[in-house]
């Protein structure tokens, strides 16, 4: 099955309305948007951490349907076991547990967020699961499909109109992508795409 095409927009928009579901306010006062939260209390999604690859190359997985997928066991005998997972299940790899307000961490979750509110359909019953990888997908529908992800978990933690308002206010700051990565929680790099692709930065 071929994901369906979004534009930009379109993805600010359902960005919006996924937060707003949870809470309108955070779209009034720039701040880290809590993406965990929203995962659990509006789309009743459990986040669970464990080692997912040996090579830390997958850092997050969405289930969509009851499975059995691999996970990377370091301790006792390492290696692969299979582990039942239910359906609505996020895993994300344990090398990011202790860093909960780390960026990427929460670009992980947006980004699994993503796939479950624009992929479901996809993978259900495909039998497969969403997984974040920094690795290059071979066929050119998972690579729509991840860079949709990116794209509409990147609004889900810097929403336009936060950012605009976030950007004026730290006119004339020298560091403004820090302080403003800082505001959102994200990382440098994050928020310099984001910066460049409302052109306010370039
Ligand atoms: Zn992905």
């Amino acid at each position: 099955m071929n994901p369906r095409y979004y534009r930009p927009e379109v993805l600010e928009t359902i960005a919006r309305n996924v937060i707003s579901k949870y809470d309108g306010s955070l779209l009034t006062v720039p701040a880290p948007i809590p993406v965990e939260t929203i995962m659990e209390m509006v789309y009743g999604l459990k986040i669970e951490f464990q080692f997912i690859r040996n090579n830390g190359r997958v850092l997050g997985e969405t289930v969509f349907e009851d499975a059995t997928v691999p996970i990377y066991e370091r301790e006792g005998g390492e290696g692969y076991k299979l582990m039942r997972v239910r359906a609505g299940t996020v895993i994300i790899d344990a090398s990011l547990i202790n860093n909960r307000l780390d960026g990427r961490f929460r670009y992980t979750c947006a980004h699994e967020l993503a796939h479950f509110v624009l992929h479901k359909e996809i993978y259900t019953e495909s039998g497969e699961t969403a997984a974040m990888t920094n690795v290059v997908r071979s066929s050119e529908a998972d690579n729509t499909i991840e860079w949709q992800a990116d794209r509409l978990g990147s609004y889900f933690l810097m929403p336009k109109g936060l950012v605009k308002m976030a950007f004026y206010r730290n006119h004339g700051n020298r560091n403004i992508i820090d302080s403003l990565a800082d505001v959102f929680g994200v990382s440098h790099k994050a928020m310099e795409i984001r910066l460049n692709e409302m052109r306010l930065i370039d």
